[in-house]
């Protein structure tokens, strides 16, 4: 019954997770829930007023697809500001989530018989994105580099197929974020075989100093014409479950983009419009400095309590909340007569006897991998890593 298209294509593996998660606490069970990849805690009074207003103001119309004109010129203002080159409201526009724009963006970039190179691990959604418009996912490793691109390795990977590149800086599920030298390198490569890179930067508020994240755009200005900026105030505002994405491009695109999305999902939540409007103003960076200083400590917690573990390695994260060790050390090893074969075996098994949730890398493409949120209350963090460590102890 189902579409050709379908038979191999399966559900997000960390939505996957972190539902079973919320599945056992409402069953009383007590996780930690490492698996969310969202922070733990309300949006701001100022960004909840907005939508209270907007539905007191009776915003319920369709908008234009890519969102309301003030909302256009305020991500305008903003690109602009960041990128140092001009973006009119017409090269920008809002959708639901960044998972949106991406796809989107994809559907009107590739098409069969192209090649899409993604930095491996990779978020889990990237290559589905690319398979759904047809084209291939080229993986580019980067374990063996502390994930960090090699350029060499990248330029050797382009052939006459390479139509494009996703970047993620700062990365998921890694924390790692790709330093400005080699990040101008890439653009020209990207420049010289006029690919279409995608440059999601979801996670760039949430750095960590004296880490610094460089926007593509900025560092070479050619790739203005070349580049699919990508954003998302579900992170930094804390408001995922609400959907709010944005992306800016060369105005082609963007028509293309709208076309495409006004016969699908039309314009993203209109009242999610108008809390963007307040999220983007500058005072709602204090907000943004609150969170991120909250999740400093909380990475700090983390990074202490996760270097004593035996036989775990990992690349100290400088952005977004997740820290992606290295848990080869444990497979094959056996807890109380069960081996632990791989990482998904590994994750099951620590859901099931240590009571938390990670998830397993094969979901971002590695199989030596585990990825931890650290965006939940320190105590949990506490808690969650006491029994991961306790559960490495028992392993034989
Ligand atoms: N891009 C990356 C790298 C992400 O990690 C996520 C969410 O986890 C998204 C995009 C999607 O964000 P949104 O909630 O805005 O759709």
């Amino acid at each position: 019954m189902l579409a050709e298209r379908m038979k191999n294509f399966s559900g997000s593996k960390t939505s996957g997770m972190r539902n079973l998660a919320r599945k056992m606490r409402s069953e009383g069970i007590n996780v930690v829930n490492f698996a969310a990849g969202e922070l733990d805690q309300d949006t701001s009074t100022s960004i909840k007023d907005a939508v209270r207003e907007a539905i007191e103001a009776g915003r319920t119309q369709y908008t234009d697809t890519l969102g309301i004109g003030p909302l256009r010129e305020r991500i305008a203002r903003k690109v602009t500001q960041k990128t140092g080159v001009t973006y009119t409201p017409d090269e920008v526009g809002f959708t639901a989530g960044a998972k949106q724009a991406l796809f989107n963006a994809c559907f009107v970039s590739f098409q069969p018989g192209d090649e899409v190179i993604i930095p491996a691990p990779y978020w889990v959604t990237f290559p589905e994105q690319v398979r759904l418009a047809g084209a291939a996912p080229v993986f580019l490793e980067t374990v063996h580099n502390d994930f960090q691109i090699n350029v060499d390795e990248l330029a050797r990977l382009i052939g006459p197929q390479t139509r494009g590149i996703i970047l993620n800086t700062p990365h998921n599920p890694t924390g790692v974020i790709y330093p400005d030298g080699v990040l101008k390198k890439i653009a020209r490569l990207v420049l010289k075989h006029d690919m279409v890179c995608l440059f999601d930067e979801c996670y760039e508020s949430l750095v960590y100093t004296p880490a610094a994240h460089g926007n593509i755009v900025k560092l070479v200005p050619e790739m203005k014409a070349n580049t699919i900026l990508i954003g998302s105030l579900s992170k930094t505002c804390c408001i995922a479950g609400w959907r709010a994405g944005m992306v800016a491009a060369p105005q082609p695109i963007l028509k293309a983009m709208s076309n495409l999305q006004s016969h699908t999902a039309s314009n993203a939540c209109s009242l999610v419009q108008y809390a963007a409007l307040v999220a983007l103003q500058p005072e709602n960076d204090a907000f943004v400095s609150e969170v991120l200083a909250q999740l400093q400590t909380q990475r700090a917690i983390a990074l202490e309590l996760i270097q004593k573990i035996p036989y775990l390695s990992f690349v100290v994260p400088t952005g977004a909340f997740y820290i992606y060790p290295d848990v080869g050390g444990l497979l094959n090893r056996s807890f109380h007569g069960q081996r632990v074969e791989n990482v998904d075996r590994l994750a099951g098994m620590l859901l099931e006897h240590a009571r938390i949730a990670v998830v397993p890398g094969s979901a971002f493409g590695s199989d030596r991998h585990v990825r931890i949120s650290y965006a939940i209350p320190a105590q949990e963090i506490e808690l969650g890593l006491t029994h991961l460590a306790s559960f490495v102890q028992s392993l034989t």
